[in-house]
């Protein structure tokens, strides 16, 4: 056997290894990336540094570390999905990296992975395929197997070596959620064997490397060679969970309990064929595209191409204290460092939404993701008045006050009357044009819109709207603070109801009209659940809130009055019966304790309807998923979103919109616009002249184009 090298340090193009005796530490450091990740060429690289340590006889001890700030390893290149043109061509990407680090962890050496930051999907099975995991504290360390959510499952060794080392329920759990673990948590089901500062993460690492090989695997003798039974009980427990969760939809999840059945019984290395067998399809699959595609549509989205610079912001006031209110004060003091203040006009309001605030939090305490103190100091950052004081200070406000124009600009002349020149104006409207709200304003320049969906901890979409006079560099602060507060953002142009609601606003009347007609209210929103949304658009009213949606209604149905007719009449009678939805435990559904129950009999009364009988799926799900295609060709022909791409984005972050089908407008490229005139055409000769088919969705069918190609950058 040779030495590595003549010298103590040699070079490759991401990797450097460098020597201290009989220990080697491999640096990896991709070069012009930000993050490591494994392409094709850089595990062949990998496999030349697996190769220089199988043959340096010499070297007893590695440890594997990243040279990237609060990056390990990202995982595989994303980029090589979407290249894939064949299931050979895929299966043996998948080959190559479970062969290198079958070769690694062969190696005779004691190997230790020393993780500074994410190290995730393949950084992860690279981790795992050492003797022993060293962690840091830092908060931006995370480990885990996020592939499902690119509708594949880890084929590195990933399904077949994570139960040997964490057992089975650990392992279903990492791997059928696509879990992160920070390192407490990594170190509580023992994917990593200490968790230390980031400052002596390396000095621990090396540490680690005189514990010797690790012998055999750790948790696994009582559910791989003690309980057959046990193990077919747990696997058949989590198909059915997964089934419950996906409908069907996700076929990686399934394959992933099927290749580690398989592996547990039959192996490592039958277990690893069988990974890169089923994985390979998978790749090519309509999911793992559509769910690929909308991972890079996610990446662009964190970029700006308007080449202003944001502002800083220190000091953020919040105006309104309701639902939306009291949610955005409490993930801007979660997630920033800034001052907030927040202003309503009665302390009832303020009090209720410092409530709401505490009630997101006291959960994270409930899960231990943060303590007690964590939260009562994150609280204690919001101050509250019901009058300005502490405003002049602000540099930028959120407005979320009722949804009433007037009562908006007023808002908008009191702040311009006590702040600085640039401070700015971002309203939290669902449906009111910007530059409406700016129209008397002293700077419209710094008048932006800010659009969060309810409830704002959890929903990932912010709209920032750009009215007629805003300027870029409010438009790019918005968006830099919203991704700060760890928002997908969506650029949008100015006009009633933006892009998502504005798109819903025909899907709701759709489904009201679904039911006027005598159909049930669950046989309404089974339909959609099923096509793959999260809550049918019956129980989203009550979820949105019927005042809430009769509003927005009020304002989208003025703003498109000419293709009004045929519009429901269920928001006007619920409302005008005072049900509100989940809010005042009255809506749809029946409430109980807050928890939605069945659909309330007194709702077909109210709409005169004796005996509803259940609609047919397909037609329910054709009239809704087609008003809205429709309503979205307008949008993307009066540039209100500049890509299909980015409607998309906003239509999967903003409402659900099932991200296996990869979009509405993904969606209809699929079905194809030739199809969908024919069907809106037909409909609207039958049920009425809201479905006409638009102009631009005609123009796209006469191409037999698509819409991707049609409204590209
Ligand atoms: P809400 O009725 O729960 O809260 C509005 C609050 O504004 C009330 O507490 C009220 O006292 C206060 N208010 C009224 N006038 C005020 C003034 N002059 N100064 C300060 N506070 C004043 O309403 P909400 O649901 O939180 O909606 C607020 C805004 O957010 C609206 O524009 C709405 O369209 C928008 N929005 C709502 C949702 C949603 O799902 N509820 C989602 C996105 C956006």
């Amino acid at each position: 056997m040779s030495s590595v090298a003549e010298g103590p340090v040699r070079t490759f193009q991401a990797f450097r290894i460098e020597r201290e005796g009989d220990l080697a530490v491999i640096w990896f450091d991709l070069p012009g990336e930000k993050v490591n990740k494994f392409s094709s060429s850089v595990m062949l690289e990998f496999a030349e540094v697996v190769g220089e340590m199988e043959r340096a006889g010499d070297i007893r001890r590695i440890v594997l570390a990243s040279a990237k700030p609060s990056v390990f390893i990202a995982g595989a290149d994303v980029t090589e999905f979407s290249r894939a043109t064949s299931v050979e061509q895929a299966k043996e990407y998948v080959r190559l990296g479970q062969l290198t680090f079958q070769r690694w962890s062969r190696l005779p050496q004691v190997t230790v992975a020393a993780i500074n930051g994410a190290c995730l999907g393949g950084g992860c099975e690279i981790a795992i395929s050492c003797d022993w995991r060293v962690m840091s504290t830092d908060p931006k360390a995370r480990i885990g197997l996020p592939e499902v959510n690119l509708g594949i499952f880890p084929a590195w060794g990933g399904v077949t070596k994570l139960p040997r080392l964490v057992g089975l329920p650990a392992a279903l759990d990492i791997i059928l959620n696509g879990k992160q673990l920070e390192g407490r948590r990594a170190s509580r089901v023992g994917l990593v064997d200490e968790v230390v500062d980031p400052g002596i993460l390396l000095a621990v690492a090396k540490q680690f490397t005189g514990r010797g090989k690790r012998q055999g695997e750790t948790k696994t003798k009582f559910y791989i060679d003690g309980n057959p039974a046990m193990r077919k009980f747990i696997f058949n427990k989590a198909r059915k969970t997964v089934l419950a969760k996906t409908h069907g939809h996700y076929p990686a999840p399934l394959k992933a309990i099927d290749v580690m059945e398989y592996g547990m019984s039959a192996g490592v290395d039958r277990g690893l064929e069988r990974e890169a067998n089923e994985v390979a399809p998978l790749i090519l699959g309509d999911v793992a595209q559509n769910l690929v595609r909308l991972f890079f549509l996610m990446e662009e989205a964190k970029k700006d191409n308007i080449g202003a610079k944001p502002l800083p912001v220190e000091n953020i006031g919040v105006l309104g204290a309701g639902v939306m209110g009291g949610g955005i004060a409490q993930i801007v003091a979660d997630k920033t460092d800034a001052g907030v203040r927040m202003r309503d006009i009665n302390w009832n309001a303020l009090a209720g939404g410092l409530r709401a605030a505490a009630r997101v939090w006291k959960r994270k305490v409930e899960r231990r993701r943060i303590s007690r103190g964590e939260m009562q100091r994150k609280l204690a950052r919001i101050t509250t008045t019901t009058d300005w004081t502490g405003f002049p200070r602000t540099d930028f406000v959120i407005e979320a006050v009722v949804e009433n124009l007037d009562i908006k600009r007023a808002v908008l002349a009191e702040y311009e009357g006590i702040t600085g020149e640039n401070a700015i104006f971002a309203s939290n409207t669902s449906t009111i044009p910007i530059t409406d709200i700016a129209a008397n304003a002293k700077r419209p320049e710094n008048v932006v819109g800010m659009h969060f969906f309810n409830p704002v901890d959890r929903m990932p979409l912010v709209e920032v709207i750009r009215g007629a006079k805003t300027s870029d560099v409010a438009a790019v602060t918005t968006a830099a603070l919203a991704r700060k507060l760890g928002k997908t953002v969506v650029y949008c142009n100015d006009g009633p109801g933006f892009v998502v609601n504005r798109i819903l606003g025909p899907y709701m009347n759709e489904a009201g009209t679904i039911l006027e007609e005598g159909h049930t209210i669950e046989s309404i929103d089974t339909a959609m659940v099923d096509f793959g949304l999260p809550m049918g658009p019956l129980a989203l009213l009550d979820e949105v809130g019927i005042d809430v949606a009769s509003k927005v209604s009020g304002i989208l149905s003025a703003a498109f009055a000419d293709r009004m007719s045929g519009k429901s009449r269920v928001v006007e009678v619920l409302y005008a019966d005072h049900r509100y939805g989940k809010k005042n435990g009255k809506g749809v559904y029946l409430y109980e304790n807050g928890k939605r129950r069945g659909p309330d009999p007194a709702v077909y009364k109210l709409l005169g309807i004796d005996s509803p009988h259940p609609a047919t799926p397909q037609i329910v799900v054709e009239r809704m998923i087609l008003s809205m295609i429709n309503e979205a060709a307008r949008i993307l022909d009066e540039k209100i979103v500049a890509t299909a791409g980015e409607l998309d984005l906003a239509m999967i972050m903003g409402t659900g919109f099932p991200p296996f089908r990869g979009g509405l407008m993904r969606y209809a490229d699929t079905i194809g616009a030739a199809y969908i005139v024919a069907r809106l055409s037909e409909l609207a000769e039958k049920s009425g002249p809201r479905f006409k088919p638009s102009a631009p969705l005609e123009r796209v069918a006469e191409k037999n184009g698509k819409f991707y190609d049609a409204f590209a950058r």
